[in-house]
């Protein structure tokens, strides 16, 4: 490995932000690659240049100080960074990845990589799923903190995990009427679960404080719940459900935020030549990471919820611990005292996420419940009933099989969407776990691109 090229980050998130302030401090320029247009990643998103302007505690809530201070740091080390704002990372080869900007399309060679590459919200559907109207739940956050507007006037909130309340109160604090809370999770699932969300009380006193606002407001909340459809012509107009009791019900809407959790952006630690293993608690295949993030790739390293769901304080952490494993391996000085009290309050977090995802856990018979004719891969048309045909008929006892005779992640979002849903139908219709079906293989572009792009690539190799 050489020193003389500069380290690149992929990800300019709470991770990538606090792993290229660390290598700055360290002398080093790091390169930062970003396809979004500002710094922040997800939860600092910062909305578009000029015009829409709205306070940070408007935008973040009580995370406002958190974001001040992550886009501070950036702010602050902007002219000692190699900054790539709209730069898609969308390949990566031993030694070399290759960007598109502008639609311009450049190859550049790393010896020392920092994957921050964050993640995006987990979804299974159900009937009605792609009637306009319906939105995963980071799709509908995103359109309010991004672009200042909401994804309906009356919307229902379906689905498991922290966001689910989270973007539901953000909603009703922007002046939207919330149909509803329709949690996946039964009550008696959560109520275990709080003695150990203990560990992190100001974290456990805001989602009490989300749903007592929910409450206080006049939001049913409904746990235990399974959807049954979404029904309308043009746009979806009510949310059909089951209720803990199995009774069917309506709830009328204009637009339903659905998710169940999120899922690591791991295609490029995938083209790196990481190795996997499979994760109980992501309930997915993730990259391998030591402690201090490096990967079973020399010189390749993992921060922040690309490597697995911890969150944004986490992210931050793991940011700055993999830049200094990084520069140990480059044979700098290491801060031993930072170095432990990072490791420290990383394991206090990973035992704080394991409680959590005892408190939202993944509803495993959501799949059972997807009609056969309904769409699971939207960019290719692959039907729930298409997947487990065959699986059924002994064609297909792994992804990448049943991808080939369906085309089911084979299309513009390259699995990212789908996969989970193929995985969970795989296995339960041929009765192993889902670590038992194995992983899609990540190809490249991992997002869609044009084919000029492609083309000027092969000039340049
Ligand atoms: C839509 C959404 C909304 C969320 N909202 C909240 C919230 O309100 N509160 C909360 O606590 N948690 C939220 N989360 C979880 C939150 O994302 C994380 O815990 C936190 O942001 C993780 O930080 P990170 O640096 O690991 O990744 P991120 O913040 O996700 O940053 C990753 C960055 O990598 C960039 N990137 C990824 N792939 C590529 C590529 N191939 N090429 C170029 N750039 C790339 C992305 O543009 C992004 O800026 C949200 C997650 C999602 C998906």
């Amino acid at each position: 490995m050489s020193e003389t090229l500069p380290p690149v980050i992929v990800g300019a998130g709470p991770a990538g932000i606090r792993a290229a302030e660390r290598l700055v401090a360290a002398g080093l320029r790091p390169v930062v690659v970003d396809e979004a247009a500002r710094w922040g990643g997800q939860i600092y998103r910062q909305p578009p240049d000029g015009g829409f302007t709205r306070p940070k505690k408007a935008l973040y809530g009580f995370e406002a100080g958190k974001a001040d201070a992550v886009h501070r740091a950036m702010a602050a080390i902007r002219d000692r960074v190699d900054y790539r704002p709209r730069t898609l990372v969308w390949n990566c080869e031993a030694g070399a990845l290759d960007l598109l900007c502008d639609g311009a399309s450049e190859a550049l060679p790393f010896s020392h990589l920092i994957l921050a590459t964050g993640a995006t919200d987990r979804v299974l559907p159900f009937p009605g799923w792609t009637l306009p109207g319906v939105f995963t739940l980071g799709g509908s956050q995103v359109a309010l903190k991004f672009q200042g507007c909401a994804v309906g006037r009356r919307v229902a909130f379906l689905g498991t995990g922290p966001l689910l309340y989270l973007v539901a109160y953000q909603y009703l604090k922007a002046g939207v009427e919330v149909a509803g809370v329709f949690d996946t999770t039964p009550f008696a699932a959560q109520a275990r679960a709080t003695a150990g969300m203990l560990r992190d009380a100001a974290t456990l006193a805001k989602g009490l404080l989300y749903v007592g606002w929910l409450r206080a407001h006049g939001v049913p909340i409904h746990n235990g719940v399974r959807p049954v459809r979404a029904e309308g012509a043009e746009r979806v107009n009510a949310l059909v459900w089951r209720d803990a009791q199995g009774q069917e019900r309506r709830t009328s809407c204009d637009a339903v935020a659905f998710g169940l959790g999120l899922r690591s952006e791991t295609q490029l630690a995938d083209l790196a030549g990481c190795r996997f293993r499979f994760d109980e608690a992501d309930r997915a295949w993730l990259p391998e990471r030591d402690g201090a993030g490096r990967s079973s790739v020399p010189g390749v390293y993992l921060a922040g919820d690309g490597g697995g769901i911890s969150g944004a304080d986490a992210a931050e952490l793991a940011g700055e611990r993999a830049a200094l494993a990084l520069l140990e391996d480059l044979g700098r000085p290491m801060d031993g005292k930072r170095v432990k009290e990072l490791d420290g309050r990383l394991s206090r977090i990973a035992a704080f996420r394991r409680s959590l995802s005892a408190a939202f856990p993944f509803p495993a018979d959501w799949a059972d419940a997807i009609a056969d004719d309904t769409m699971i891969c939207r960019c290719e048309g692959v039907t729930a009933g298409a997947v487990r045909e065959v699986a059924r008929s002994g064609q297909a006892r792994e992804m990448n099989r049943a991808k080939a005779l369906t085309r089911a992640g084979m299309g513009r979002c390259q699995g990212r969407m789908c996969s989970a849903t193929t995985a969970e139908l795989l296995s339960r219709t041929l009765g192993t776990s889902p670590d038992g079906v194995g992983r899609l293989r990540a190809q490249p572009p991992i997002k869609p691109l044009p084919v000029s792009a492609g083309a000027e690539r092969r000039e340049v190799a």
